[in-house]
């Protein structure tokens, strides 16, 4: 029986479990916490996505609303719009990552919740698996789908671990007065913050700021108040949004800098290969679509019953440097065009005057639709 193991159970995780169980493979997955649970995102889905969603049956029976405009204010408020070529729409975390579970569940994937995976170590041909529940697992292949930031970044020695963050992101769930239509960028002092409606109603309010910030102002609640609420498009929003969340939903310590794809064998998916800078808005789609490559490779490299690992592994390294290099790096230089009043004020400067660099940046840091 071909057995394969894969940790962290969001979109990449779930995407290469439903496609490798529906194959044949006898999948397990691990997750550290418990379904349906809110993670930090913007929860704007690029429409790359949409053929192979709707291909496979993959979305919610909900209705989603649909997104075809951006805008991009400055620190000072000042302000544009413009068409999104592809566009996209908007979808919770909390219904998608259930849904998806569900799917993975029914068609026989062992989903292990509330689990952490404390290493992984490859010996002899074979994984061996040490896990928070007390027990031990082995298996031929692994896929690490475990995002943004895990103790197994630290336990498998990643280069990127050695130099602290200097982000944060923080996210809301809200009801306002606003337009469905539209995705909205909005930069502060050190960070800039996502807006765009999801299912039911509700919008999404998501930003990427600085610890250093945080640090200054003492609490989130402070920090808001002084410096996301400097830009006036973001104090409209924070002065006339019910918040629906307790508390704010907040991470810190991940990395934009490029990780190694294969790590001790382990064959990386989503985040955990590279995050995409958030502005660019299909992290999701990168790590859906990482999912699904990796899963097709290893049909053809372990279709038989001997798995050509070398080869899988380098036709997994070609795979996802063609497809995704490039955009971790045009997101990575666009990045910082944001989070300054200068580079703020250029960048929407510059989005206005010269509107095909814009469809430029936004043509080479995503993908074509695929199926
Ligand atoms: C502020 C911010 C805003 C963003 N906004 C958007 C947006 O609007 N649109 C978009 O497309 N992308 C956005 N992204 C990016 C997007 O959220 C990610 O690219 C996407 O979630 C990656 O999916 P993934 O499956 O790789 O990781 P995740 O969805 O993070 O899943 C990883 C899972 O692994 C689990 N895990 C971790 N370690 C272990 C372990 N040791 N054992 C077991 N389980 C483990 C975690 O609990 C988690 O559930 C944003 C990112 C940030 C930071």
């Amino acid at each position: 029986m071909k057995e394969i193991i894969v940790v962290g159970g969001g979109l990449a995780g779930l995407i290469s479990s439903i496609e490798l169980a529906q194959s044949g493979y006898l999948v397990t997955l691990f997750e550290k916490k418990k379904y349906p649970f809110h993670r930090v995102c913007g929860e704007y889905i690029s429409n790359e996505v949409a053929p192979y969603f709707s291909a496979n049956q993959l979305l919610p029976d909900l209705e989603l609303p649909q997104i075809q405009q951006f805008e991009l204010s400055s620190i000072r408020g000042k302000s544009l719009q413009m068409p999104l070529d592809l566009g996209g729409f908007g979808l919770s975390r909390f219904a998608l990552d259930q849904h998806l579970v569900n799917k993975a569940s029914a068609l026989g994937v062992q989903v292990h919740e509330q689990t952490t995976i404390l290493s992984c170590v490859f010996s002899g041909g074979k994984f061996l698996i040490e896990t928070s529940i007390g027990r031990q697992f082995e298996s031929d292949l692994v896929i690490g789908a475990y995002g943004k930031n895990s103790i197994l970044d630290k336990k498998l020695s990643r280069e990127f671990t050695s130099k602290r963050s200097p982000f944060l992101g923080v996210k809301y769930h809200v009801k306002t007065d606003a337009p469905k239509n539209t995705v909205s960028l909005h930069n502060f002092e050190g960070g800039y913050c996502g807006f765009s409606a999801i299912e039911d109603g509700k919008y999404n309010l998501c930003y990427l700021g600085s610890r250093s910030v945080l640090k200054k102002y003492g609490s989130i609640a402070e920090m808001e108040e002084n410096v996301l609420c400097k830009n006036p498009q973001l104090r409209h929003l924070f002065k006339n949004s019910d918040f629906l969340f307790d508390k704010p939903e907040v991470i810190n310590e991940f990395s934009f800098a490029p990780k190694k794809l294969i790590e001790n064998h382990i064959l990386m998916a989503g985040d955990a290969a590279g995050l995409i800078t958030p502005l660019c808005g299909n992290g999701m789609a990168m790590a859906i679509h990482s999912g699904k490559i990796l899963a097709d490779l290893i049909k053809v490299y372990w279709a038989g019953d001997s798995l050509k690992r070398t080869e899988l592994e380098n036709a997994y390294l070609n795979e996802w440097n063609s497809l995704f290099k490039k955009r971790l790096w045009v997101g990575r230089q666009t990045q910082k065009l944001f989070g300054t009043k200068f580079s703020s004020e250029l960048a929407v400067g510059l989005v206005q005057s010269v509107r095909p660099l814009a469809k430029r940046i936004m043509k080479n840091t995503h993908g074509e639709p695929f199926q």
